[in-house]
């Protein structure tokens, strides 16, 4: 089957924030037969790759963008072996948490909540409450135009707070699968434990709305919510942009948002933190420009 193309796709559709203008073409890779045209796709593209998960953590400015997305869209039903968990990275997290709870696997219910895929968990590192992704990760399998498919251990890799990197020397890798080593549990106990997280989310963030979660790291030892908050971001509106009510960490597309009014936003944020608290805010959204 050929990679599928498609030409000009709008980044507004394909991220949870819903900003961006049109990047120059989008591959859709679903099977790893698509892989072996992906190579000549990026070469003869003459724009700059970037690999597209959920768009969960992506803030894409409005203008046209010179990027070609390689859509990693290989989600299917993960394989379980003993305690063993194999799925492809275009699996979503909400759909590897339903199948942990009815096979009764327990270690990643905290990421309950976290909309993205497995290979956007990955190469982020997502976590919440305290478990990151890298906890339950046993091996990983890269792909790159010069070595095709390859595993790697999740010990090989270096993991911090948001941020992945493989092993030195394999350059930026596409994440194709990922292998977990989960605990046996009860279903009844992981699906509590998963529901217990996403009350606690629901009480506490707009999970709801357009936004693409926590736009700052929290800095060592603070909270960027509480910081934000405290200096009166929270609920601060741009245009159709805004800092949720519920969380001053989440910044929320309202309706017809631009990503001129985000970044100004974000930028404000940024400059009042800084002088009130002398702390630097780091984002933890990716932006596109
Ligand atoms: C409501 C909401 C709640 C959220 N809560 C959390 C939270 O609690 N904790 C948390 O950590 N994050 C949270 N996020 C942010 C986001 O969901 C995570 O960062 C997620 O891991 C991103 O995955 P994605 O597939 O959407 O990646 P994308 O947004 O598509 O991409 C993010 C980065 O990952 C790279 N990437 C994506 N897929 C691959 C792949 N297959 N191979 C290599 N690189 C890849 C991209 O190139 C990019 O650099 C939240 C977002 C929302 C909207």
């Amino acid at each position: 089957m050929a990679l599928s193309v498609r030409q000009r796709p709008l980044l507004k559709e394909l991220t949870t924030l819903g900003l961006g203008g049109a990047a120059l073409a989008e591959a859709v890779v679903r099977a790893e037969a698509d892989l072996d045209e992906l190579g000549r796709f990026i070469s003869d593209s003459g724009g700059r790759p970037f690999v597209l998960g959920g768009g969960s953590n992506l803030l894409a400015e409005d203008h046209d963008l010179d990027l070609v997305l390689l859509s990693v869209r290989n989600a299917g039903t993960p394989e379980r072996s003993g305690d063993t968990l194999r799925c492809g990275a275009g699996t979503r997290l909400p759909s590897l948490l339903k199948f942990c709870e009815e096979a009764g696997l327990s270690g990643l219910e905290a990421l309950a909540g976290i909309p993205g895929s497995v290979g956007g968990a990955v190469a982020m590192n997502a976590g919440s409450y305290g478990t990151e992704i890298k906890d339950a990760l046993a091996r990983i399998r890269l792909w790159t135009p010069q070595r095709g498919l390859f595993w790697v251990e999740a010990r090989d890799c270096s993991f911090g707070y948001r941020h992945f990197a493989p092993p030195e020397g394999t350059g930026r890798p596409l994440v194709w699968e990922a292998e977990f080593s989960l605990t046996p549990a009860e279903p009844g106990a992981v699906r509590a434990k998963v529901r217990e997280t996403l009350d606690q989310k629901k009480a506490t963030q707009p999970i709801a709305a357009r936004s693409a979660g926590c736009v700052f790291k929290n800095p060592p030892g603070q909270s960027a919510g509480r910081l934000l908050d405290e200096a009166g971001f929270k609920g601060k509106r741009l245009g159709n942009m805004g800092f949720s009510e519920l969380h001053a960490n989440f910044l929320v597309n309202l309706g017809g948002g631009r990503s001129a009014e985000a970044l100004e936003l974000l930028e404000n944020a940024r400059a009042v933190v800084l002088e009130r608290f002398g702390t630097r805010l780091e984002l933890e959204v990716i932006v596109l420009s």
